[in-house]
C-alpha cells in the first residue's frame, strides 16, 4: 500500500518526531494552519478514526494520551483536537491522524 503516513511511522521517510509512544508517533504538519499544528498518528494503518474506534480500544486510548502529552508540551493549554473523517470533511491522508492545533505555543 502506498501510504505516506505508513512511510513516516515506519521510518522509510525520515521524520523528526516531537513525541512518540510504543504504538504511535507525533510530528509537525508540513503545512501548518495554526501556530502549533502537530499530527498524532498510530504506527499501524487504519484509514480513519471510525475504523480505529471499531477495532482497537487500547490503541485509541494510547493515541489520546499521546495527543494530550503533545498538547501539554507544545501549547499554552488551549488547543483543538480533531479528526477529519471522509473526503467531504476534508480528510486527505487516509491513515488515521489527530490534528493538535493551537494559537498559542508553550512559553
Ligand atoms: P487531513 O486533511 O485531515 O487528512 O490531514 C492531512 C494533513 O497531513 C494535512 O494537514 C497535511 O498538511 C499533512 N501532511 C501531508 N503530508 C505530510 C508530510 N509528509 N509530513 C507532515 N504532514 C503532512
Ligand atoms: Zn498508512
Amino acid at each position: 500500500m502506498d501510504c505516506i503516513f505508513c512511510k513516516i511511522t515506519s521510518g522509510v521517510i525520515p521524520t523528526n518526531f516531537v513525541a512518540e509512544s510504543e504504538h504511535a508517533v507525533a510530528f509537525k504538519d508540513i503545512s501548518p494552519r495554526q501556530p502549533v499544528h502537530i499530527l498524532v498518528v498510530p504506527r499501524k494503518h487504519f484509514s480513519d478514526i471510525a475504523e480505529l474506534t471499531d477495532s482497537d480500544d487500547n490503541l485509541l486510548l494510547e493515541l489520546m494520551k499521546l495527543a494530550r502529552k503533545v498538547a501539554a508540551e507544545n501549547t499554552d493549554g488551549s488547543f483543538r483536537l480533531s479528526f477529519n473523517t471522509g473526503s467531504s470533511a476534508g480528510q486527505t491522508v487516509f491513515h488515521v491522524h489527530a490534528h493538535v492545533t493551537a494559537k498559542g505555543a508553550k512559553a
